[in-house]
């Protein structure tokens, strides 16, 4: 039985021939220099920081470049696949502004070299090892897990390289006939790439962010379909990769190690490769040391983490941005009001060893987007997020949208916009002392205060209080009562005397903000009681007296 029989034998169903699908999908005729990139999620229910991070350097490099960007979903693990997960992924990629111009959607698939979920083009993959196997560059291996169990051990016995190669691949040189028996007998197999490869000898690649590499030839004789006919990732990406016309393939550094593989595999196949760009490890700072971030130790490394959260999209994008090119702050400062989009963006300009991810510089970047947003923008982010994440304060949010405004509202404007609003839950937390079901007293009525003194300031505070009295009258007010009370109208008079006062009018009018909010720290106080109207504000301080 020669080659041609063989793979007849293999793959009896696959009548099409490789040039069957070079016709189909043909070189995409894009101006030169136009980059074509994708993303390969794998459905496995997990999307994280480093997807977003690579998907962003993929857009760019596409967009900046007048090319195409794709979506395909790499589902050919069917035991690790989640069920919603490829919904989850698209919905949270969108979240943060990731747009694709081709590939895998919810319900369908948009776009010419398609399909675009791997697990719908098993029948272009065997074609393309059965004409392996034509060539004699590919061959059945009937190996059971027992077998190759006992290759290992004898491997480690031997200290020799793990792996199915050389003189360990034994199902490399069976014979034409031993194979047809086999098939014929209804074996299981898998299909092996023939390595011509040889450990000893090192080959040179570019990558699009780490340089010039030098690396060992693959030698192992590795799966390229499995035994259900989906092949592995080396095979899978490959030939799609191919016939969608990919020019960059960037990927996490977890998958450099098997790159001489993937060279192999572009060699054997005769084609063309890919620009490979490996990004880096995201690392976080734990007290003195750099580690990687870890899916069960951090729980910001999920992208539902900044969604679930509430942070807005385009301060996470900055935030990315700002790690992944080095020079992007710098040109951010240059052109604050600019669309991330005029920035050149370059691989050159991304690090090679470990990014540090750093969630306080994500949010100081966040408090300067949040600033910058129109109160009405503020508020339907808002909206949106309880929508998605806390259904229970809708109707309040709908319900109190003109009270919310007002919140919002305060000191965002003028010369110095406060910039301590961050993520939504965050800003609900800050908030939240406004609605009766949400407010909570937090904090302790300042030490510089007897207790005495406590029931006195809200009780004159409450008879003299007037809604209609501005922000000085009301102001005035306070600091007679604070003078007829033994504190000091002013803080300073305090510094200067402490013997003279109990303590100041800032002590005084912390008092009232603790019985007011619950808290000691809050914007303008006249201003709050603005928003709260005269009912609340009377309501709130007469239970603050009850309580003492
Ligand atoms: N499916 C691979 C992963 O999820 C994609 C790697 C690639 O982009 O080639 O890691």
């Amino acid at each position: 039985m020669n080659n041609i029989e063989q793979s007849d034998l293999l793959f009896p169903h696959i009548t099409t021939l490789p040039k069957d699908y070079e016709s189909l999908f043909p070189p995409r005729g894009l101006p030169t220099g136009a980059k074509v990139t994708r993303l390969g999620p794998s459905p496995t229910g997990f999307i994280h920081l480093g997807n977003l991070y690579v998907a962003f350097v993929n857009e760019r490099l596409a967009h900046q470049s007048g090319g195409l960007f794709y979506l395909r979903i790499e589902d050919t693990d069917q035991k690790r696949e989640v069920e919603g997960a490829i919904d989850a992924i698209i919905s949270s990629l969108n979240y943060f502004g990731v747009v694709f111009d081709e590939g895998a959607t919810v319900d369908e698939e948009i776009g010419k070299y398609g399909p675009y979920y791997q697990s719908r083009r098993a029948h272009i993959y065997q074609c393309y090892v059965k004409e392996l196997i034509r060539r004699g560059l590919a061959y059945p291996c009937f190996c059971t897990e027992e077998e190759l169990e006992t290759i290992r051990e004898e491997q480690e016995a031997k200290k020799e390289n793990p792996g199915y190669y050389g003189s360990w691949a034994k199902c490399r040189n069976l014979s034409s006939e031993e194979v047809q028996k086999r098939i014929e007998a209804g074996k299981p197999f898998v299909i092996r790439l023939r390595s011509h490869g040889d450990l000893k000898r090192t080959f040179q690649i570019n990558d699009g962010i780490r340089g010039l590499l030098t690396m060992p030839e693959n030698n192992q004789d590795v799966i390229l379909l499995k035994q259900n006919g989906i092949p592995t990732y080396h095979f899978a990406h490959v030939v799609d990769d191919h016939l969608m016309g990919t020019t960059h393939v960037v990927r996490g550094e977890e998958w450099l190690s098997s790159l001489p593989i993937h060279v192999a595999l572009f060699e054997t196949m005769g084609w063309p490769m890919p620009t490979y760009c490996h990004t880096t490890v995201l690392m976080k700072m734990e007290g003195e040391t750099k580690r990687k971030l870890s899916k069960r130790k951090d729980p910001e490394l999920s992208l539902d983490y900044y969604q679930s959260q509430g942070y807005h999209p385009v301060a996470v994008r900055e935030y990315l941005m700002t790690i992944l090119n080095s020079n992007y702050e710098e040109w951010r400062a240059a052109n604050p009001e600019n669309p991330i989009s005029d920035f050149p963006f370059s691989t050159d300009k991304m690090s090679s060893s470990g990014t540090l991810f750093d969630l306080d510089k994500l949010n100081d970047i966040s408090k300067e987007v949040l600033a910058r947003l129109e109160d009405e923008e503020l508020y339907r982010f808002l909206l949106e997020w309880a929508e998605s994440y806390r259904r229970n304060l809708v109707s309040l949010f709908l319900e109190q949208k003109e009270t919310m405004l007002h919140i919002l509202s305060m000191d965002r404007h003028g010369e110095k916009p406060r910039k301590d609003l961050i993520y939504c839950s965050q800003i609900f937390e800050f908030i939240s002392y406004f609605f009766d079901d949400y407010y909570k007293v937090q904090d302790d009525y300042p030490a510089e205060v007897d207790y005495n003194d406590l029931k006195p300031i809200l009780t004159r505070y409450l008879s003299t209080f007037d809604p209609t009295d501005d922000r000085t009258q009301w102001f005035t007010k306070i600091r007679e009562l604070s003078t007829q009370l033994g504190y000091a109208a002013k803080p300073k008079d305090y510094k200067k005397n402490p013997d003279l006062y109990k303590g100041h009018v800032g002590h005084v009018s912390t008092v009232i903000r603790i019985a007011l909010m619950g808290r000691a720290s809050s914007p303008d106080l006249w201003e709050i009681q603005q928003i709260m109207g005269e009912l609340k504000t009377r309501d709130r301080i007469t239970k603050a007296i009850g309580l003492l």
